[in-house]
């Protein structure tokens, strides 16, 4: 099962027919038009998944390329091809069909708050493309507050009952909308659905439960990752303070240094440039390797300038993916543009003996 299919659309389908698609989908589907019907709520499901990752450009560029749309470094991702379609429960679904059509509700707490993503660049070395790594990363984010342990309140004083709510952390409601009612049942947005409110604000962090920190994060770096590519760790971003969900730590991988070497996908190419000589007699050449160590190619005789040596699996590590691509010495040929007199002799013979004739055939 492919996200296109769960849309019934085509894989060149444009952004404004996949959410076309989605909006009939989703609509027909709707928990509350299918009072029980649990298939209806798995399709409910699907589709809005469906549509997170279509309507994502990069997911779905990851899709397209991969088969799987994970960030390539989640935790989940790592261990290859999964079903993009796990772990996607039923509030993500009607969050996102509330959110993709606009009518999410008036209020702040219509959901739990989360907390802002952080985002941080890094260059990676090639070696790290080749064979993965782990990169500790210095963050500065909001964290739970010390004192209060993110609620905001102060410990001695005690909490009451959040009049709001009646103490229930939950207000339901029903939304009449451009598509129809749906019955929504909405955090509290006084008590951020603790169902209760501190007495006195804790000193700290007056009350905002959280506070500024530095941290040393470690990030396993999963082989094969491109520029633009990020790994996204979740709940590792700011915490919103008072019962809200921290946001996300997305590493984007900002550059990469790929030394003598040019990347093609999985596979990197060396380009070796040899004498005439040692390209019609055949020669033996020290080349680099990503990781850093080298090591020998014959090239053989008769070698014709372009032609690529295959070195298997000495590329790069692939995303989700096992093995790895190839490391392709690329032949160059040099020509020398100024000979001596005695070199130019030698070529003249050269010129003249039969194996240096071009054959016509
Ligand atoms: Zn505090
Ligand atoms: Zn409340």
């Amino acid at each position: 099962m492919n996200p296109y299919e769960v849309l019934g659309v085509d894989r060149s389908a444009s952004a404004e027919e996949i959410k076309k698609a989605y909006r009939t989908a989703a609509m027909k589907n709707h928990p509350d038009r299918n009072p029980g019907d649990h298939k209806a709520e798995e399709r409910f499901k699907k589709v809005a998944r469906a549509y997170e990752v279509l309507s994502d450009p990069s997911r779905r560029d990851a899709y397209d390329r991969y088969g799987t749309t994970d960030d390539p470094g989640s935790a989940q991702g790592m261990g290859g091809m999964h079903d993009i379609f796990s772990g996607f429960g039923l509030d993500d679904a009607m969050r996102a069909f509330m959110e993709n059509f606009g009518f999410s509700s008036g209020g702040s707490g219509s959901r739990v708050v989360q907390g802002d993503d952080v985002t941080v660049r890094v260059n990676l070395d090639l070696e790290e493309v080749a064979l993965g790594g782990r990169r500790e990363i210095e963050v500065e984010r909001n964290i739970s507050c010390g004192e209060c342990s993110g609620t905001g309140a102060d410990k001695a004083s005690g909490t009451e009952s959040c009049r709001n709510c009646n103490g229930m952390g939950k207000v339901s409601s029903v939304r009449n909308t451009l598509l129809g009612s749906f019955r929504t049942v909405d955090q509290c947005h006084v008590c951020n659905g603790r169902g209760s409110i501190p007495k006195k604000l804790c000193g700290h962090c007056r009350g905002k439960g959280f506070e500024k920190k530095k941290s040393t994060i470690a990030v396993d770096l999963p082989a094969g990752l491109s520029k633009g590519h990020y790994i996204r760790l979740r709940g590792q971003g700011h915490f919103p303070g008072q019962g809200g969900v921290p946001g996300d730590l997305r590493l984007l991988v900002n550059n990469i240094d790929y030394g003598p070497f040019i990347r093609e996908e999985e596979n990197l190419v060396y380009p070796l440039t040899i004498s005439y000589p040692q390209a019609v007699m055949g020669h033996e050449f020290s080349v680099p390797l990503p990781e850093g160590d080298s090591m020998s190619i014959k090239v053989p005789s008769g070698t014709h300038a372009g032609t690529r040596i295959k070195q298997k699996h000495q590329g790069l590590g692939r995303i989700n993916r096992r093995g790895r691509g190839d490391l392709l010495v690329e032949i160059d040929i040099h020509v020398p543009g100024k000979v001596k007199k005695s070199e130019k002799e030698l070529l003249k013979k050269l010129e003249d003996s039969p194996s240096f004739k071009i054959k016509k055939k």
